[in-house]
């Protein structure tokens, strides 16, 4: 058997106490669901968390909670999941795609100017993502946003526990959203989060993730039912206590093969700058033979994914949106992540390591 790209764990008894949370409790959007927000936005040093379906959905209501609708344009990188750009469109906005750091891979401030530049000036909103788990160049980001006076929002799906210079990924916007899929840094099996110290975003978000609804059957705006299970929530309170262990696991798997790839003269590993804490959710080198390299690893039984093949701006979906990002197609054609994650045993993150260490193109 070979050795899984993603295996989330929920531990022993797990189940059990959650069981034990949700008896009683009501199943939907009951207490849990709302420990599970307070505990969730404290440790992203945050005042509110409104928990979701999912991560695309997060994204959608936090859009939409910043009042970002149709007629508007909001940058974002083209090297992520779809579901980033999907929200954009799914709130009748229009994605602006700007180009990544060949380095990072995550969303270059400059090309975020010249995209604004582009665009005269006309932009409502920056939609960074924290790809791979390595937090985007936020100060630089910030600032930009303060200048045009438009939100920045993070896509924190991939960063759970990462963090940038000394803050938690999270609390380095105005707004930030989290994925909880099972195969994120900590699951809930579906689920999602928008956490903010704003308290009109927060509410609008809390209304249109549920019917639209100021009170029982009282609906000012027309909003969907975007809500967490209790039982969700519970598993996520669990998780979360384990959050920062399995971010260690998954940053001591990773030092493991940069040391496996330390000159290696094909295979470039992932780079942590300086001032950054990476959550390792991937660990993604490059390398221009990446089909060769992606056969090696799977003759030495390691699964692999490439994340993502195809940049979001060159899907049949996007065609209609017009984008220059050279370094995001590039990266598209060399990318290839390797399991890092904290159910590795000591002994297959060795032979991921032996196996990267021995690819000769
Ligand atoms: C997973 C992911 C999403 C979407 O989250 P879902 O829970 O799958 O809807 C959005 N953005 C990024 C960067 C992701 O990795």
């Amino acid at each position: 058997m070979s050795i899984p790209i993603a295996s989330p764990e929920l531990g022993i008894g797990a189940l059990g106490d959650v069981i034990e949370t949700v008896e009683g409790a009501r199943l939907a959007d009951g207490p849990p669901v709302r420990a599970f927000e307070a505990a969730f936005a404290d440790y992203c040093g945050r005042t509110h968390g409104i928990a979701t379906s999912n991560g695309t959905t997060a994204l959608h209501a936090a859009l939409r909670g910043l009042e970002i609708g149709p007629g508007d344009t909001v940058v974002t990188t083209p090297f992520s999941f779809v579901a980033t750009a999907n929200a954009i469109r799914l709130c009748g906005a229009d994605p602006a795609f700007a180009d990544v750091d060949p380095r990072t891979l995550n969303i270059d401030p400059d090309a975020v100017r010249a995209a604004i530049e582009v665009c005269d000036g006309d932009v409502d909103a920056i939609l960074a993502v924290h790809l791979y788990g390595l937090p985007a160049e936020m100060d630089e980001l910030r600032e930009i946003a303060e200048e045009n006076g438009i939100p920045l929002i993070e896509d924190a799906a991939q960063a759970h526990g990462a963090s940038y210079r000394g803050d938690p990924v999270g609390s380095l916007g105005d707004v930030a959203c989290f994925s909880f899929y099972p195969t994120k840094n900590i699951t809930t099996g579906e689920g999602g989060i928008v956490v903010t110290d704003d308290s009109e975003v927060a509410d609008r978000v809390a209304r249109f993730i549920n019917h639209g609804r100021s009170g029982r059957y009282d609906h000012d705006i027309v909003g969907h039912n975007f809500r967490l299970t209790s039982i969700g929530a519970a598993i996520g309170s669990q998780q979360l206590r384990r959050l920062d262990d399995f971010v260690e696991i998954r940053r001591r798997n990773a030092a493991a093969y940069d040391r496996a790839l330390a000159d290696h003269p094909s295979v470039s590993a992932p780079i942590e700058p300086s001032g950054t804490h990476h959550a390792y959710h991937q660990y993604t080198v490059q390398c221009s033979a990446r089909a060769a390299l992606q056969e090696h690893l799977a003759d030495a039984d390691v699964d692999t994914g490439v994340y993502y093949p195809t940049p979001i701006h060159r899907q049949p979906a996007y065609a209609d949106v017009e984008a220059d990002a050279p370094e995001a197609e590039r990266a598209a054609d060399r990318v290839l992540s390797v399991p890092v994650h904290p159910t590795l045993n000591r002994s297959e993150v060795r032979a991921i390591a032996d196996a990267l260490a021995g690819f000769e193109p």
